[in-house]
């Protein structure tokens, strides 16, 4: 079986981050807003590094301006992982980008994606969950508002709460009330960790937020306490190996950790972040790891299982999604 075809889970990837160049020229053109600073002559995203991608990530947000906007976003991220054989995916949402952290508009927002999701599953036989995820570098403050979002929309589509955005502002602790809410309100909890900070980040972040997962995390690799840790603990890493490339986390995939991580066992997974900013997508994620590090289709089906084991979703939707990589040829 080619790697496109093989059924896939994706843990980690931003709904805006994923939004095609196309789709985003499309929509600036409708509303008549400039953008083109942000696109390469070839037409994909132009960006340089970390800070310079927050800003073009930003700019490109700018034409998302609707609910509207965002169920169609959504079908167009969907139908893109779908043709990579993504079967089950999470999405990190951020209500700063829809309605800015109010309740009510937020639920309007969270409407029109959760439309676009069970329309997606219809036509592209692919499932979708939420996470809500503050942005760190938005504040404290911000998080909060974030975080009464999705402690009052959690539900079937709306199971996990994150933190994303730049990790070198602030500590973790500044955000502790937040996921707090967000714990007792019932959600699952994630957070970057680890991608530019050092392992007291990522150790940091699982004292203060109790987070389960860890997005990136592969810091982890400089601290072999903490890999046991994260091992013994089954603390999954929500690794991004093609983002940490094209971000500089990492200097190329062939010195990237993720391989010496699951052979600590450290448990990973591997996702895409933001493709089309990175030039990536699932299938030249798993290209690249059969490439480089030799893996095979054994490997991507422990991948797999461990992503899915890790997923926040109910229990039934879990045994509906491995019943569909059971029965794939
Ligand atoms: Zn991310």
């Amino acid at each position: 079986m080619s790697l496109a075809a093989l059924p896939k889970v994706e843990l980690h990837l931003h709904l805006e981050g994923a939004a095609p160049p196309g789709f985003i020229r499309g929509m600036a053109a409708e509303k008549r807003i400039d953008i083109s600073g942000i696109f390469a002559e070839d037409g994909s995203y132009h960006v340089e590094d970390f800070d310079h991608f927050i800003q073009v990530y930003e700019a490109a947000c700018t034409v998302l301006q609707s609910p509207e906007d965002f169920r169609r976003l959504t079908l167009a991220v969907l139908e893109q992982s779908a043709k990579h054989g993504v079967i089950y995916s999470e999405t990190f949402l951020s209500p700063d980008f829809c309605g800015g952290g109010d309740v009510a508009a937020w639920r309007d927002y969270l409407a029109a994606i959760e439309e676009a999701a069970a329309e997606a599953e219809r036509e592209f036989g692919i499932t979708l969950r939420g996470i809500v995820t503050c942005i760190r570098h938005n504040g404290p403050d911000q998080a909060k508002r974030a975080a009464l979002c999705a402690a009052e929309t959690m539900g079937e589509f709306l199971t996990g709460f994150g933190m994303a955005g730049a990790e070198m502002v602030g500590r973790p602790r500044d955000f502790a009330w937040s996921f707090d809410a967000a714990r007792e309100a019932g959600l699952r909890l994630t957070c970057h960790a680890g991608e530019w900070g050092g392992p007291d980040m990522v150790a940091d972040t699982l004292r203060d937020l109790r987070v389960e997962r860890i997005g990136h995390g592969i810091a982890a690799i400089r601290d072999e306490d903490l890999m046991l840790r994260l091992a013994g603990e089954g603390v999954v890493l929500e690794v991004c190996p093609g983002s940490n490339v094209a971000l500089g986390a990492a200097l190329s995939l062939e010195t990237h950790p993720i391989a010496d991580l699951r052979e600590a066992g450290v448990p990973v997974t591997v996702s895409t972040d933001d493709p089309p900013f990175f030039h990536t997508d699932m299938t030249r994620e798993f290209e690249g790891l059969a490439r480089v590090f030799g893996w095979g289709e054994t490997d991507f089906a422990e991948l797999t299982r461990t992503a899915l084991d890790a997923a926040f979703c109910d229990a039934d939707t879990r045994a509906r999604i491995a019943k569909k990589l059971e029965a794939a040829p």
